[in-house]
């Protein structure tokens, strides 16, 4: 266990730069870009690593994950949601999370609308694009995108702040460029139609094996896991990685 917070640091630093030389290479400013370090299935003790390297932007994709890791942690940190979302689960988490990544229905927005107002806060939320079309994945097509769009806007306590996806998984992140600029030009579509309580400032694409490509297509939110705290073992599934 002793190598491993070095390791954290030291992975945190590596993805900072290669983020850093990305942007210079798309002519971008690196302050535009949030690093979100992923978290799931690890252990406390390494999200304290991270923040002890920096990181105060963490990602969870379990509403029963990220609500008992917040308590076990310090409050300046910023919780995102990014996985998928039931609506039973919505009451736990709004309050909670900074951004909610994952909103892809008008139920799921309904609902945290709901929330929301009855716990009179306004919660930001990224709607979730299934950019590549792809059968297994979450998020909505990029057809029914604006109309979508339109109708969540119009509910009260929540914020739409932009788009985000889940690319292909691939071994050449290169294959993936074309997903983010097709991503990125939807937000710029969409912010082009000036829809009330909508801003298409936050495109959050890009994980371990394609951010610095999203970097470079205008992602200002990648969300990096492996990158930072090593491979995921899900045999200890079931039991709370706390
Ligand atoms: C797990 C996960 C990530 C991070 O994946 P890595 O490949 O480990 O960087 C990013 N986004 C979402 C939605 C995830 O579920």
């Amino acid at each position: 266990m002793r190598g491993i917070p070095k390791l954290i640091r030291e992975n945190l630093e590596t993805v900072r730069k290669n983020i850093a030389e990305a942007c210079r290479r798309a002519g971008r400013n690196p302050d535009e870009v949030t690093l979100i370090a992923v978290s799931k299935t690890k252990p406390v003790s390494l999200l304290w690593e991270a923040y002890n390297a920096g990181a105060r932007e963490f990602g969870e994709n379990k509403v029963q994950e990220l609500t008992d890791k917040l308590p076990a942690l310090p409050s300046d940190i910023r919780w995102h949601m990014i996985g998928h979302l039931q609506r039973n689960k919505v009451k736990y988490v709004v309050g909670k999370a900074a951004l909610i990544h994952s909103v892809d229905s008008l139920r799921l927005a309904e609902e945290i609308s709901r929330e929301s107002v009855k716990q009179n806060i306004l919660t930001d939320i990224l709607l979730e694009v299934n950019i590549a079309g792809e059968e297994s994945k979450f998020g909505i097509s990029p057809e029914d995108l604006l109309p979508l769009t339109e109708q969540i806007a119009e509910l009260s306590g929540i914020r739409i702040k932009g788009l985000m996806t889940v690319a292909p998984f691939t071994e050449i992140a290169e294959e993936n460029r074309r997903y983010f600029q097709k991503l990125k030009q939807l937000s710029v579509d969409i912010a082009d139609k000036n829809i009330d309580n909508v801003s298409m400032n936050i495109l959050s694409m890009g994980m371990t094996g394609d951010y610095t490509v999203a970097v470079e297509e205008g992602a200002t939110c990648v969300r990096v896991g492996t990158g930072i705290f090593g491979e995921r073992d899900y045999t200890q599934q079931g039991s709370a990685p706390v």
